[in-house]
């Protein structure tokens, strides 16, 4: 399927055709024995994508209800959270919490800085009564990689438990969830995972069960509550394991790009982000842009770039979106208008994208007045 537009946007991210294929397959049931097969293959998959042992829910919606499920699920109205926040989706993470009914201690870094594993240390020291950590780990509005192995540890050695929202980045880089020790992490099927949107995914360690399992009732609702979908694994899990209905076409078309990801392997999946990020990251060097963040922390996912005085960061996201159908990202909140972001994540990672995307930004400088040779982007100045 020739499709009019490339998304470079830092999700959803545009899927191969053999996914976009499964989708269209006939309904199915979302229970009996051959949905059983569906859906105990995909969640089998994913305990691997996921390096886990613990249990897999898959949660028709967006990332963010798997995010609600997590922080409605593990306390009680009142109860603290520590949220550690450096952009505006650790912000989005506390505000969630503070719906919720939770009380939310702030651990905060600028946006563009990871978030310092001892200020998190600092914050367990002070708030021994804040039995649970929420972190982000791509930040993706900045694209900082927050370091969650060593936040992890940190959570580990006070006794709390650690929810991750990996939503932008489970799949693309190692996220071995066991190995961490992340009690509940969060990821979405459209980004890292190459599906289209509609599926948020959480895994759930047996800490994070104790806590669940601590209280009587959350008053969190009924849909977005780990003790529900705990219910019907347990009592109708050999035939009818969700509570709901289940968009079933969207699963069979995760298991296909799950399949195909496990069938590469992990880390050739992982490299093939690092490598466009590289190629794109050298490009853009190569021409003369500023990134935004140094390579230090910056995440091999998406790449923030900074626009230029001859034009502002909107005319070259409209110019490629209009005359070339490529779609990028722009800044959020406080960033909007400030940075670019070029996602390199499902079929963005191509050669193909990564080519289309260097050249026409080429000519787009070259519009612009600025003397950029044919093919700059590919060579080192
Ligand atoms: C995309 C994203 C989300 C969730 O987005 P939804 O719109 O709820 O699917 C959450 N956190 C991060 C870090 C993200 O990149």
């Amino acid at each position: 399927m020739t499709k009019p537009y490339k998304l470079f946007i830092p999700g959803p991210v545009s899927v191969d055709d053999d996914v976009l294929d499964a989708m269209s397959q006939p309904v199915m049931r979302h229970y009996g024995p051959e949905w059983m097969d569906v859906y105990n293959e995909t969640t089998s998959l994913l305990k691997q994508v996921f390096q886990t042992q613990n249990d897999i829910f898959l949660v028709p919606g967006p990332g963010t209800a798997g995010l609600d499920m997590a922080m409605g699920s593990l306390l009680a109205n009142g109860q603290k959270v520590i949220v550690c926040r450096n952009g505006f989706f650790g912000e989005r993470l506390a505000t969630v919490a503070e719906a919720n009914g939770l009380q939310v201690v702030h651990v905060a870094a600028p946006a563009g800085l990871p978030i310092a594993p001892d200020d998190l240390r600092k914050a367990l020291r002070e708030h021994p009564d804040a039995p649970v950590v929420a972190a982000i780990h791509h930040e993706t509005t900045t694209t900082v990689m927050n370091p969650v192995s060593e936040l992890a540890l940190a959570v580990r050695e006070a006794g709390r438990v650690f929810v991750v929202d990996a939503v932008s980045s489970l799949g693309g880089v190692d996220v071995p969830v066991d190995a961490w020790g992340i009690d509940v992490c969060v990821t979405a099927a459209n980004k890292c995972l190459e599906c289209p949107p509609g599926l948020a995914i959480v895994s759930v360690s047996p800490r994070a069960w104790e806590m669940v399992n601590s209280h009587e009732s959350t008053h969190h609702g009924w849909y977005l509550n780990l003790k529900t979908w705990r219910w019907y694994a347990d009592n109708w899990g050999d035939w009818h394991p969700s509570p709901v209905t289940m968009p079933t076409n969207n699963i069979v078309a995760l298991r296909t790009s799950l399949r195909k990801i496990l069938a590469v392997g992990l880390p050739e999946h992982f490299a093939k982000h690092a490598r466009a990020c590289r190629a794109v990251r050298a490009g853009l060097r190569n021409m003369g842009f500023q990134l935004f963040l140094p390579d230090e922390f910056a995440s091999p996912l998406v790449t923030a770039v900074l626009p230029r005085p001859e034009f502002t960061a909107h005319d070259l996201q409209t110019w490629l979106a209009q005359e070339r159908g490529l779609y990028i990202g722009g800044g959020i909140g406080e960033l909007s208008g400030k940075i670019l972001r070029i996602g390199h994540i499902g079929q963005a990672t191509s050669r193909d994208y990564v080519m289309d995307l260097l050249f026409a930004i080429e000519e787009y400088l070259r519009l612009k007045g600025i003397d950029v040779p044919v093919g700059a982007s590919l060579i080192e100045l």
